[in-house]
């Protein structure tokens, strides 16, 4: 990864939720391309670390630089910079009462970066991409777990981000539903998008991801190849959760 050009620069990333301090100093630089996966306990900061590069959260303190674009400046026009940050919940969040199509193409069209016409094609080639060409009048309630999860994906893709967020894409999801949606990321991560995940699925991790960064209380723990953290953990606070995940 060196040499690469730095998408996303975190330094002494700090969160406070009143007195609760839960990000302390967290400090990263992702690459162009690059694929990191996030691993941790629950409550070690992953969710809030995610929102925060994308500013559903306000950093407490320390600098977010995205795209050469300082987000932690107040200044900033942080609407423009997510428009190159997609993001996927845990919980699709589709709007039940418009389309699979209308859904996707909501913020482009809002947004005005595309015509409607162009936007409709756009709408149908982000549809074949994940795999779902057929569904694109249908409505949210019709579909299932993994094809709604598809869709958020579709969604995310619509305003051509630079970056995607994952946050545990796949828990809320029936079991046999978690490979058509990891399949879609994997082909995402072979047209070279940068992703940050954060996922309890290993086997993806260890197939895709070119960095592991392992947080605990706030704090990037230890990082790595897959190789190296999940063969080679150095930090007992990994072992002990790799101990109960694997
Ligand atoms: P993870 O995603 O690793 O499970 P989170 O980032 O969701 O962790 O949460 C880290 C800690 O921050 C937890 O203790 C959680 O209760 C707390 N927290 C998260 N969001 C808020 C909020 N909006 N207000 C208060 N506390 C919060
Ligand atoms: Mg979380």
């Amino acid at each position: 990864m060196e040499g690469r050009k730095t998408i996303v620069h975190v330094d002494n990333l700090k969160k406070n939720f009143g007195s609760l301090e839960v990000l302390k100093e967290i400090s990263i630089d992702i690459y162009e391309g690059e694929v990191v996966v996030v691993l941790g306990p629950s409550g070690s900061g992953k969710s809030t670390f995610l929102r925060c590069l994308n500013q559903l959260e306000t950093a407490t303190g320390g600098t977010i630089i995205i795209d050469d674009v300082n987000i932690t400046d107040k200044h900033t026009d942080i609407n423009k910079v997510r428009e190159n940050i997609g993001m996927v919940f845990q919980q699709f969040n589709l709007f039940a009462h418009k389309t699979v199509a209308e859904n996707i193409m909501l913020a482009p069209v809002h947004l005005k970066t595309m015509t409607k016409e162009e936007s409709k094609v756009k709408c149908l080639q982000l549809l074949e991409r994940v795999g779902m060409p057929e569904k694109a009048e249908a409505y949210p309630s019709q579909l299932s777990g993994g094809q709604k999860q598809r869709v958020a994906i579709a969604r995310s893709l619509a305003m051509n981000p630079d970056i995607m967020l994952f946050d545990e894409p796949t828990s809320a999801l029936d079991p046999e539903m978690v490979g058509e949606v990891l399949a879609v990321m994997k082909e995402l991560v072979a047209d070279g998008m940068t992703m940050i995940v954060v996922t309890h699925e290993v086997g993806f991790a260890r197939e895709v991801a070119d960095r592991i960064v392992f947080m605990d209380g706030g704090y990037i723990v230890e990082q790595g190849t897959p190789e190296e953290v999940f063969q080679h953990p150095k930090e007992p606070r990994t072992i002990d959760f790799l101990n109960k995940v694997l």
